[in-house]
């Protein structure tokens, strides 16, 4: 696949590389139960591209054939009673406030098919759901026939499913091509005029201004702002109703209509630009900072961190590469337990075995989980040191 000398997004040539790693795991997210396997994962470039002209980012060293979304893949975070609330709440805001009751709801890219079950198991809504996804992994038919899974892509050979609302959560951000599957949406909702699409995904304006190094990561190659997602829905055929902050400001969440209007579309670049060249600027000094850190800590005891998700595996692999300093990686998720962090090989632990291994600092990765995991280290009685990830150094 040759590299896209133009934006992805809107075509414009006016595209810059800020940032680039090399040899980065291509996976985040894999369940991988021997070590050596795990430092010897298939790795890629980082070379992450912004366009002057909308302001969206994107990796120009990604290959999607590099990637494998197969039944080794696990993003599963309900495991966090925190996440599991974000989730419950979300799904009432849909059912309650946007009154999704009695419609058919497609999820595009449904994974495990958590979320769309949820929509369709409040019974008093009476919805039905169809989930799509090439890795789903389950039963094709469930609760009496109100919910169907589909193991391959929604795209225009859908347009006889009928939709009344259309559900793309944190999947956009791993396609290379958003276009194309925005406008693969736009084809197959041609027989549902009357679709609304909500659509969630990582906000890049937040990563670059907290400067979260390790949210920067191979699976994900597209970054948007809620101005470049704006761009994208409304030159795919959609109406753009709103477009706003959730998860303490990590998430976009954007709320669409079928148009069939041609919409002027105006690219808003805003600032990312530049908040793009003075991040690419700092990323060494914050990484050296973080070095220094967990060596002063890795001499009082050992150093844990917390959450074997994305996040995590980026930050060990961009800080503790050797395993020098990280004594291990809390996971909640039981699967990921016993496994090992791709590229780095740390090995993945539940959080009541910190007592035994003799952890005495966790390094929290997602400043959101910070009052439910201070909580359950208190009622352990573990005396363990608490760093918020994020906070600025
Ligand atoms: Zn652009």
């Amino acid at each position: 696949m040759s590299k896209n000398n133009n934006c992805p997004l809107c075509g414009s040539a006016s595209i810059r590389i800020f940032l680039t790693r090399r040899k980065v795991p291509v996976h985040q997210n894999l369940l991988i139960r021997d070590r050596e396997r795990a430092t010897k994962i298939a790795r890629g470039d980082l070379e992450l591209a912004v366009c002057e002209k909308c302001g969206f980012i994107f990796n120009q060293g990604f290959r999607l054939s590099e990637l494998r979304y197969g039944e080794e893949y696990d993003n599963t975070q309900t495991h966090s009673p925190f996440f599991a609330e974000y989730i419950s709440n979300l799904i009432d805001y849909l059912i309650f406030e946007k009154k999704v009751q009695n419609c058919r709801v497609l999820e595009v890219g449904c994974g495990k098919g958590l979320f769309l079950r949820k929509m369709v198991e409040i019974e008093d809504a009476g919805n039905s759901g169809y989930g799509f996804d090439p890795s789903y992994n389950g039963p094709e038919v469930e609760l009496e026939g109100r919910l169907q899974f589909a193991k391959r892509y929604y795209g225009p050979d859908c347009a006889g499913i009928s939709a009344d609302v259309v559900i793309c959560r944190h999947v956009i951000e791993h396609v290379p091509d958003p276009m194309g599957l925005l406008h693969s949406i736009r084809q197959a909702l041609i027989n549902s005029p009357q679709a609304r699409v909500f659509v969630e995904t990582p906000c890049v304006g937040w990563i670059l201004r907290k400067r979260v190094i390790w949210d920067f990561f191979y699976e994900h190659c597209s970054y948007f702002t809620a101005g470049s997602l704006t761009t994208a829905f409304a030159a795919s055929g959609f109406h753009v109703e709103d477009a706003r902050h959730l998860f303490g400001g990590q998430y976009l969440w954007l709320e669409a209509k079928v148009s069939n209007l041609k919409p002027a579309v105006i690219r808003t670049p805003a600032s990312i630009p530049q908040l793009a060249t003075r991040y690419a600027r700092l990323e060494n000094d914050m990484k050296t900072c973080w070095q220094i850190k967990l060596k002063k800590l890795a001499g009082k005891g050992k150093i844990a961190i917390w959450g074997a998700g994305a996040k995590g595996v980026t930050f060990a692999n961009l800080i503790d590469p050797a395993c020098e300093w990280i004594d291990c990686v809390v996971d909640l998720n039981p699967q990921k337990q016993g496994c090992y962090l791709p590229g780095t090989g740390h090995p993945i632990v539940n959080y009541q075995d910190l007592g035994k291994r003799g952890v005495t600092t966790t390094i929290l990765m997602n400043p959101n989980y910070h009052a439910e995991i201070k909580l359950l280290l208190q009622k352990s009685k573990f005396k363990i040191n608490l760093f918020t990830g994020s906070q600025e150094l």
